[in-house]
């Protein structure tokens, strides 16, 4: 890794990505974010926003802070300072459950499924709110339900899937499930780490135009290695090193940021 890396955090051309409109809403603002473990600066002051509707990717080195953003965000770990609001609302301080009915889902790096459950049981019990409500069985195998289920599990390609234990499901196929798990709760910002590791190329091709489709609608965050992939699915892509924002801007200017291709080759 390069020592004498220009780690400012504002970019000198202010990158212009036709597809985020400038006058699109934020739904999150990240302000200054810094979490110190043990004195060792895992996020540092790092601040971004993403709009209603954006597939922003989150690149960079193993060690940069991506998966610990994402802890912050949804609350899992708490900052040392710096703010999350989540449509204007600060999440900093809530416990991850009030997060998630705040209208934030997220998905680990390794898929964490039911596995001894199929697929179709996997979908009902993250319908929220089951679990409160005595008697709901009943509503929850309703129609209206079922059909919602049906509908998520098209979209994450596992139709012909419903009646089989989750534990049989190629590791793609338990990304995808767990991304349905997460659809079915009507998250209004996704944060997905590392979704298409261990996919196949197909697979990956088919997670990116589901990536996409989400997008419409809501609002995801990636966290994505492979180039190729990022290329394909970003509108705008943020790169992070060392706990900061290191380079943002479409997939192909960060590509060409002599920032990004120093930490990059370093390794
Ligand atoms: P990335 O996801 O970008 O690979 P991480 O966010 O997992 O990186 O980690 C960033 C840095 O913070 C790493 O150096 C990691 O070892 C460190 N780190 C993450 N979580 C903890 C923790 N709970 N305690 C101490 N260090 C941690
Ligand atoms: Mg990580």
């Amino acid at each position: 890794m390069s020592a004498v890396l220009p780690l400012s955090t504002t970019s000198t051309e202010t990158p212009t990505v036709s597809s985020v409109s400038t006058t699109a809403q934020q739904i999150l603002q990240v302000d200054a974010l810094t979490v110190s473990f043990d004195g060792f600066k895992a996020v540092d002051g790092l601040s971004l926003s993403i709009h209603r509707d954006e597939l922003r990717v989150i690149i960079g080195p193993n060690g940069a802070g991506k998966t610990t953003l994402l802890d912050m965000i949804c609350g899992k770990t708490r900052p040392t300072s710096g703010s999350v609001r989540f449509n204007g609302r600060e999440l900093v301080g809530l416990p991850e459950h009030e997060i998630v009915r705040a209208g934030v889902g997220r998905k680990f790096q390794t898929p964490s499924v039911y596995e001894d459950l199929t697929v179709i049981e996997n979908f009902e019990i993250s319908i929220p709110g089951k679990q409160d409500v005595l008697g709901s069985v009943f509503f929850r195998r309703s129609r209206d339900v079922q059909d919602r289920i049906r509908a998520v599990a098209e979209q994450v390609f596992l139709q012909s899937m419903l009646q089989h234990k989750a534990g049989r499901l190629s590791h793609g196929q338990k990304q995808w499930l767990e991304i349905g798990m997460l659809l079915i709760q009507s998250p209004e910002l996704l944060l997905l780490d590392e979704p298409v590791a261990g996919m196949s190329p197909r697979e990956r091709e088919l997670t990116g135009e589901l990536l996409q489709r989400i997008a419409r609608g809501k609002s995801v965050i990636v966290i994505e290695h492979d180039m190729d992939f990022v290329k394909r699915i970003a509108s705008k892509v943020t790169v992070l090193h060392q706990g900061r924002v290191l380079s943002e801007g479409s997939a192909a200017q960060v590509q060409c940021d002599p920032r990004v291709i120093d930490v990059y080759l370093g390794h």
